[in-house]
C-alpha cells in the first residue's frame, strides 16, 4: 500500500509524584489549549496532553488511528521518548490488568481482537508479536532471553528484520524495548491479502551524559544511547523535510530495523513526555526541543 506517511508529535507531561510533591518541587508549565504548552517559552506540538490526561484519551489521541491504518494494511511506529522516569513506560504499557490505568500496547490487543471480531468470516488473520530490546546495540529477545546479540537479516525484499520468538517480561530504562505486532489478513473467498506491521518503542531515557555523571561502563553505556536517539532524531528529522534524498538509517541498529516502518507509507506517532518538575526543567526543554525537530 502507498500513501502519503503520517507524522505526528504528541507532548504528555505527567503529574508531580509523591516525592515531588513532598519536598515541595513546583509544577512549571502552563498548557494552552490543546497544542501548547509553555516553559519559558511556547512549544506547540500536534496535541499536549496535559498531566491530567488519562490513559484511554492518551490512547485515542496518539494511536487509535494508527491501529485503524495498520489494519487497513500499513505499517506504522508509536514511539515514547523522554528522560527516565518521565512516564514512557506509563504511557506505553500502563498498568496491565487495570481498565482505567493500561497503556497503549494493551488497549491496542484490544482494538485489534474487537476489529477482527466485527469483520466478515472470510477474512483470516494471523498475527504475531515479538518484544525485543536493544542494548549497546544489541539486540536481545524478551521472549527468549537465551537469545543476544541477534543479526538484523533482511528479507528477500530487503526488508530488514530480526528473528525472535514469543511471551512477556519487564524491561531496563536503559534499553529501548520494541514490541511488534504483525498483522496479514486474507479474504479467502477473493484470496486478496493485506499486510500491517506496528512497532511499539519504549526508548530508553533521553538525559543528558553530564548529568548522569556516569563514569567507564556507564558512561559508555550513556553515550550509546545518546547516539542511537540522535540517530533516531536524525532520520525522523530527514523523513519530515521530505526533500532529503539520503536518510540515514544505517547508522543505528534501531533506526535500520524501523526503516520499513518510519519512511514511506508509514504512519508514525512520537509521544514525548515530560516532567512538570522545576528540578527536571533542563532536561524538560531539551526533551521539547526533541519533539520540536519534526514540523
Ligand atoms: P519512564 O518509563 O519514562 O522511566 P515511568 O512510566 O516508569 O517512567 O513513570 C515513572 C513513575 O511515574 C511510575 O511510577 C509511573 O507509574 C508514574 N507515572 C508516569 N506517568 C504517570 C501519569 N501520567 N499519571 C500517573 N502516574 C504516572
Ligand atoms: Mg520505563
Amino acid at each position: 500500500r502507498s500513501a502519503p506517511a503520517e507524522r505526528s508529535v504528541m507532548c504528555r507531561f505527567r503529574p508531580l509524584n509523591d516525592a515531588e510533591r513532598s519536598r515541595g518541587d513546583q509544577s512549571l508549565p502552563k498548557f494552552n489549549g490543546d497544542d501548547t504548552v509553555v516553559l519559558g517559552k511556547p512549544y506547540v506540538f500536534d496535541r499536549v496532553l496535559a498531566p491530567n490526561s488519562e490513559q484511554l484519551q492518551v490512547y485515542q489521541t496518539c494511536a487509535r488511528h494508527i491501529v485503524k491504518d495498520v489494519l487497513g494494511g500499513y505499517n506504522g511506529t508509536i514511539f515514547a521518548y523522554g528522560q527516565t522516569s518521565s512516564g514512557k513506560t506509563h504511557t506505553m504499557e500502563g498498568r496491565l490488568h487495570d481498565s482505567r490505568l493500561m497503556g497503549i500496547i494493551p488497549r491496542i490487543a484490544g482494538d485489534i481482537f474487537e476489529h477482527i471480531y466485527s469483520m466478515d468470516e472470510n477474512l483470516e488473520f494471523h498475527i504475531k508479536v515479538s518484544y525485543f530490546e536493544i542494548y549497546l546495540d544489541k539486540i536481545r529477545d524478551l521472549l527468549d532471553v537465551s537469545k543476544t546479540n541477534l543479526a538484523v537479516h533482511e528479507d528477500k525484499n530487503r526488508v530488514p528484520f530480526v528473528k525472535v520468538t514469543e511471551k512477556p517480561i519487564a524491561t531496563c530504562s536503559r534499553s529501548h524495548s520494541i514490541f511488534l505486532i504483525s498483522i496479514k489478513q486474507e479474504n479467502v473467498e477473493t484470496e486478496t491479502k493485506l499486510s500491517g506491521k506496528l512497532y511499539l518503542v519504549d526508548l530508553a531515557g533521553s538525559e543528558k551524559v553530564s548529568k548522569t555523571g556516569a563514569e567507564g561502563a556507564l558512561l559508555d553505556e550513556a553515550k550509546n544511547i545518546n547516539k542511537s536517539l540522535a540517530a533516531l532524531g536524525n532520520v525522523i528529522a530527514a523523513l519530515s523535510e521530505g526533500t532529503k534524498s539520503h536518510v540515514p538509517y544505517r547508522d543505528s541498529k534501531m533506526t535500520r530495523i524501523l526503516q520499513d516502518s518510519l519512511g514511506g507509507n508509514c504512519r508514525t506517532t512520537i509521544v514525548i513526555c515530560c516532567s512538570p518538575s522545576a528540578s527536571n526543567e533542563a532536561e524538560t526543554k531539551s526533551t521539547l526541543m526533541f519533539g520540536q525537530r519534526f514540523p
